[in-house]
């Protein structure tokens, strides 16, 4: 017989959430805005933590060598943040997820936990060198992006481990700036056909020191891309330096078809947008 009932319960300490999920499988719920839409017609029979209440998961914080971002920071929280250039890339990606409700309740540890292709939280942090942090009761991991997101919404999340934090590494150039672009069947509100996230760091010769590119909703998880990278690196950098990126820098993207746009749509506009993420930065920096 299908289960009906489900259990609730709302922690108000990171303890306590860890000791819940220790103790048996439990659905994570925090904004609710993929968890929801994700259930409707559904009957409500899973057992849920609500990891709202968990005030030490909220806010960013800068550290020695990293930014920590708790993973119950919305995406307003985000955009409105006083963040160096370095962050201008999510916080573009923020401004553009849902509309404001969204913005409002919608979490960025959600948005990795979901692992949508089209989550937009995933190229900008991808392309800063992300690492997410897991707790559980047995302590705190960490964990590079790329290896997290396994797949259309699958991570590599174990059942009692609570997603605490993203960790974003300072990058080692002083001149250093993030961007993100992303192309959707309109202006708002819209479910990304492509997203590019970008970084630049810039040396005191004025050449690319270091470059970070990650597409997403180009294959089901976002991919960075290393030749992209390196054909940038010791480039000066000025507002042609998009022009430099070839086809071939963009060939290991695996897109599909779907009612929102053709893979080779998506194959022609992933370079076009990788392009212009990186001409718009550069120019800025
Ligand atoms: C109208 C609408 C428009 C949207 N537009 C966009 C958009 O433009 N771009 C975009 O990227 N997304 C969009 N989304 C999706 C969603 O808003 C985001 O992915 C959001 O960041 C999800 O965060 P949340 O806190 O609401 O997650 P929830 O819905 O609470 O959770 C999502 C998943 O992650 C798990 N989870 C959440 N937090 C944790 C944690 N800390 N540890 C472990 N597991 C966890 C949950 O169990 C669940 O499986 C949209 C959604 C709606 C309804």
């Amino acid at each position: 017989m299908a289960r009906t009932l489900s259990s609730y319960q709302r922690p108000r300490a990171v303890d306590d959430a860890l000791e819940a999920l220790a103790a048996g499988p439990l659905t994570v719920l925090a904004g609710g805005t993929d968890y929801y839409p994700a259930r409707v017609g559904e009957p409500c029979d899973e057992d849920v933590l609500d990891i709202t209440a968990l005030e030490e998961l909220r806010g960013i914080a800068e550290r020695h060598d990293h930014w920590r971002i708790g993973a119950l920071t919305t995406w307003s929280t985000l955009a409105r943040a006083d963040l160096p250039p370095w962050f201008e890339g999510l916080q573009l990606a923020a401004r553009e997820v849902g509309g404001e409700q969204i913005q409002n309740a919608g979490t960025i540890g959600g948005n990795l936990c979901n692992a949508s292709p089209a989550a937009d939280g995933v190229p900008p942090l991808l392309a800063q060198g992300a690492m997410v942090e897991l707790a559980s009761r047995a302590g705190r991991e960490r964990m590079r992006l790329e290896e997290f997101i396994l797949g259309n919404r699958r991570t590599a999340r174990r059942p009692e481990q609570l997603l605490s934090a993203v960790l974003v590494p300072k990058p080692a150039a002083r001149r250093a700036g993030g961007h993100f672009v992303k192309l959707g069947a309109r202006r708002y509100l819209v479910i990304s056909l492509v997203m590019v996230g970008a970084t630049l760091e810039v040396g005191d010769d004025g050449r690319v020191a270091a470059a970070g590119l990650a597409v997403g909703a180009c294959a089901p998880v976002a991919r960075r891309l290393p030749a992209a990278e390196r054909a940038l690196e010791g480039a000066p950098c000025e507002e042609r330096l998009g022009a430099l990126l070839q086809p071939e820098h963009v060939s290991g993207l695996a897109p599909i078809d779907d009612v929102r746009a053709s893979a080779a749509y998506r194959s022609d506009v992933a370079l076009t947008l990788v392009r212009r993420a990186v001409s718009e930065l550069a120019a800025r920096l």
